[in-house]
């Protein structure tokens, strides 16, 4: 089998679920017309609009090779993009891309589901988590301000089935102007004189400690709580804020900082008692090598459109288990990711949580693929389809920006 062609798309929804939110998709297509699917992961900020263009770049190195290959065409992709080996996010977004692709080409072709290639089934159901409920749940779309409004967004989640929930309470100051990572999203009247790093105030300390007890006393003992700090924190206002929420007893904290400096995170993680998980923007195994064997993380947070697709995801998930590190997959993808994050939790036997975000509950989010995966009572199933088991929606193909390359 031959590679002989590239396709990408751009998807430009006219609406999309999530304000900005525009994932870019790829079909790479052989000689003997079976096709695979992949996704970039980075739906969002800066690079959502260069990616296509990146992937556009590296196409021509795969054409030609035999898509079975897939550890030696992440090699290739690897050397011959040359700034790879200084990592970047873009750079392992375009690889991850390629790879999904190529192993949903694998399945397809053997008839078998990823995941029975990557090791079988370990976990039969896949528990999920609320995600981002600061943003609202479900039909309620509206950015929690004062504690009540916090337990009422985390409660639709609960009695949707949810026994977990993701939040960040540092979204906004309790006026309601940005706080936290949508603070460059909006106009500068509405931005928060709050700051997260050089120490939290007092009244920092005190607004969302009301916010994450009023989540606690509402959904009571048996739901668990995920702090997401976003990594807009210092080291030592992350400890400090760490420390207030200690009383919690939450699932763990995410992204305290920037995971540049793994050092940072190990000091956080001696600071604070809950447990630590990172790594949403890091590409490839290497780039969570020092945060597990220094003990800096509990949980590892790798995102399959960013770490490098399968044959990575695969390598981070076992390094990760011989440190006795545990895996949520970082997941805010497009129709293809979220069901290629599926294939990875399922055969992974240090699966701890699937990610399900607040705009994956919309309409306007499950009709770009063409086949609706959502969880029921909080929790998801593998596709049982050869390969991914996914591909964009006629619907989104017509809202797509397409580039051939051949
Ligand atoms: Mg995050």
């Amino acid at each position: 089998m031959k590679i002989t062609s590239v396709d990408v798309y751009h998807v430009r929804l006219d609406n999309p679920p999530q304000r900005n939110w525009y994932p870019t998709c790829i079909k790479v297509n052989t000689d003997e017309g079976i096709c695979g699917w992949g996704e970039a992961g980075i739906p969002v900020k800066a690079g959502k609009e260069a990616i296509g263009r990146y992937i556009a770049e590296l196409a021509p190195m795969i054409i030609g090779l035999d898509p079975m290959d897939n550890e030696k065409i992440w090699s290739t992709l690897y050397s011959n993009s040359y700034w790879t080996y200084g990592g970047g996010a873009l750079n392992f977004a375009a690889i991850s891309a390629v790879d999904m692709a190529l192993w949903d080409i694998k399945g397809k072709a053997v008839g078998l589901p990823v995941y029975k290639l990557l090791g079988g089934r370990t976990n039969s159901s896949l528990r999920s988590y609320a995600s981002q409920t600061q943003l609202g749940w479900g039909g309620c779309r509206r950015v929690s301000v004062t504690p009540e409004e916090y337990a009422e967004n985390a409660m639709e989640a609960v009695k949707q089935g949810f026994t977990a929930i993701k939040v960040d309470p540092f979204w906004t100051d309790d006026e309601g102007k940005a706080a936290s990572a949508n603070r460059e999203a909006v106009p500068p009247e509405r931005r928060s004189s709050w700051t997260w790093t050089g120490f939290a105030s007092g009244e920092q300390l005190t607004s969302v400690s009301r916010r994450v007890g009023a989540i606690r006393d509402a959904v009571g003992a048996g739901v668990d709580i995920i702090i997401e700090f976003h990594g807009i924190m210092d080291v030592n206002t992350a400890i400090q804020v760490g420390r207030e929420l200690d009383q919690y007893h939450c699932l763990y904290y995410e992204e305290p900082g920037s995971s540049l400096n793994p050092r940072d995170v190990l000091e956080f993680r001696r600071g604070v008692n809950t447990p630590v998980a990172t790594g949403e923007r890091i590409g490839s195994a290497w780039g969570f090598k020092t945060l597990i064997e220094t003990g800096a993380i509990n949980v590892a947070q790798p995102d399959l459109g960013i770490v490098g697709g399968f044959t990575e995801m695969k390598k981070t998930c076992d390094f990760a288990n011989l440190n006795s590190v545990g895996i949520q997959i970082h997941n805010m993808g497009g129709p293809i990711q979220c069901a290629a994050t599926l294939h990875v939790e399922t055969a992974i036997p240090n699966f701890v949580i699937h990610e399900h975000l607040s705009w994956n509950e919309l309409d306007a989010f499950r009709r770009l693929g063409k086949y609706d995966y959502a969880p029921i009572n909080g929790a998801l199933q593998v596709p049982e389809l050869p390969g991914i088991g996914q591909e964009l929606s006629e619907e989104a193909i017509a809202q797509s920006e397409v580039t051939h390359i051949q």
